[in-house]
């Protein structure tokens, strides 16, 4: 077996490894042992690549591996929960720029080699820059709305959508120019092409921009979609196979994500993309003002209700990734069960600020896995539920989704109210991401436990402990 054909094979071992990795991924239970398989698809695919005989520096390519290496483990070990989103939009960046600049890599190339190009080269040039430049700029602004360099209010100004439609228009003309779709045989100057990516950027910014804070875990997917699609589309430039499959995985992933995202919180992608909602503060339209009266319980009351009860339902939110209290919150329920308590988690799509963010959570905690229950799966037991625990939910909890007029109506949510007590910790009433005020907190069967939830949760642990 010659070089290449082992190099081919190793792609292929690879491509494989890539689809089972992420199909593992499908449930929290085997998704460690998926992720493991896809890096490992991943270091094949390096190797297979570093030993093909088209490596032109060694020098440059080990720095890339310790300083790119490094800084990926650094920012992986200190990466705060409830900063992955913004780490996650950084690095959707960086794999937008990388497609963005072999694109232009081989463009120059070829320019200086006096070479033309076929059209099927040309379209993925053209792609690869315009889908990875969009993904860059617009990836490095999601990010700073995220962190707060960038204001999370949605930006807009006047004309602002016929200037995106010109924009994208000017892109489109000098797309097909640098495609060479229309000029065979000849490259379009390389000024044109600059000019065609400095558009490219500029239309990720103006795509992002107007777009709330808060919006941002979902722009976020998407942007890992497109930065996918730029890296297929790379792989076309290149002819690598692995590139093409594993680019076509990430594209097709980040898009059935989006989705899902969007369907949880019952909103289109272009309300997402164009509707200005969520507003990062999330101060919007809560209630009428009126003070409404509300059951509050202290951490004695709390444990006593929970300690006395067949089920306990725990209903986990932003609120918890904020506290941290996923350990303390681990600690009251293994009590529970030890009194012979039947625990289950509740687990809402969208509850936290990124997809996948209470299962995360809960597996850093140990949670064991069969205790985790889909919305669809829990929703029919909470009538027969004695109490449920709301541990810094709000909006997913929220039964306003019920009324047709409301900002969430649709959102599907878990039906806590309809339980014999619901047990809610959070620090006050105001609102949560919607930004709306929750009727929840002011039933006769809702019991509020003002406090931080790490506090509270470890409070609980010694009231049970006497209970
Ligand atoms: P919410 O944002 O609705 O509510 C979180 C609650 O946590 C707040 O009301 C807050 O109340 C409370 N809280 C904050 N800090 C603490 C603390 N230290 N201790 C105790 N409580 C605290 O969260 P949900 O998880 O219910 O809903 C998620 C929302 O985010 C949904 O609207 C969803 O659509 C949206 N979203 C989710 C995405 C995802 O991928 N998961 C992506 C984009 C949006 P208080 O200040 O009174 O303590």
């Amino acid at each position: 077996m010659n070089l290449s054909t082992m190099v081919e094979l190793a792609y292929l071992v690879s491509a494989v490894l890539f689809v089972v990795g992420l199909k593992r991924m499908q449930s929290p239970a085997t998704a460690r042992p998926g992720n493991a398989l896809a890096a490992t698809a991943m270091l094949v695919a390096i190797i297979a690549t570093l030993v093909d005989n088209q490596v032109l520096d060694w020098t440059g390519i080990l720095i890339g591996i310790v300083v790119g290496g490094g800084i990926g483990a650094v920012a992986a070990r200190t990466v705060k929960m409830t900063a992955m989103p913004e780490m996650v939009g950084l690095f959707n960046a960086f794999g937008g720029g990388a497609s963005a600049l072999v694109a232009a890599a081989e463009f120059v190339r070829l320019h200086h080699a006096g070479m033309t190009m076929d059209t099927g080269t040309g379209i993925t040039i053209a792609l690869s820059m315009l889908i990875g430049a969009v993904t860059f700029s617009g990836s490095i602004v999601a990010f700073g709305k995220l962190n707060g360099m960038v204001t999370g209010n949605p930006v807009t100004f006047p004309g602002q959508k016929p200037v995106n439609a010109l924009l994208f228009l000017a892109i489109l003309v000098l797309g097909v120019g640098v495609a060479g779709v229309l000029a065979l045989g000849s490259l379009t100057p390389l000024s044109t092409f600059w000019i065609f990516s400095g558009l490219a950027l500029l239309l990720g910014i103006l795509l992002v921009i107007p777009i709330g804070g808060a919006d941002m875990p979902v722009v976020i997917s998407l942007l890992n979609s497109y930065s996918g699609l730029a890296a297929s589309a790379a792989g076309f430039i290149i002819g690598n196979m692995v590139l093409i499959i594993s680019g076509a995985l990430v594209g097709a992933a980040g898009l059935f994500l989006t989705m899902l995202m969007c369907k949880a919180m019952n909103r289109s992608l272009a309300n997402v993309m164009f509707g200005a909602f969520g507003q990062s503060g999330g101060t919007a339209a809560v209630g009428s003002g009126e003070k409404k009266p509300v059951r509050s319980v202290d951490a004695e009351q709390a444990a006593l209700v929970m300690a006395y009860a067949q089920s306990v339902i725990v209903v986990p939110g932003y609120g918890l990734a904020v506290a941290q209290a996923q350990h303390e919150l681990k600690k009251v329920m293994d009590l529970l069960s030890d009194r012979g308590v039947d625990v289950k988690y509740a687990i809402h799509p969208v509850a936290g600020r990124m997809p996948g963010h209470m299962n995360v959570l809960l597996a850093e905690a140990d949670v064991s896995y069969d205790r985790l229950y889909d919305l669809d799966e829990i929703n029919d037991d909470f009538k027969n539920t004695d109490v449920v625990l709301i541990v810094g939910a709000n909006d997913v909890v929220n039964p306003e989704a019920r009324n047709p007029d409301s900002v969430i109506a649709g959102m599907p949510i878990l039906d806590v109210d309809y339980a014999r007590n619901v047990i809610v910790v959070k620090r006050s009433l105001s609102p949560g991401f919607a930004g709306i005020d929750n009727p929840l907190f002011y039933l006769d069967n809702t019991m509020m436990f003002f406090s931080d939830a790490k506090k509270a949760m470890s409070d609980v642990v010694k009231e049970v402990r006497e209970a």
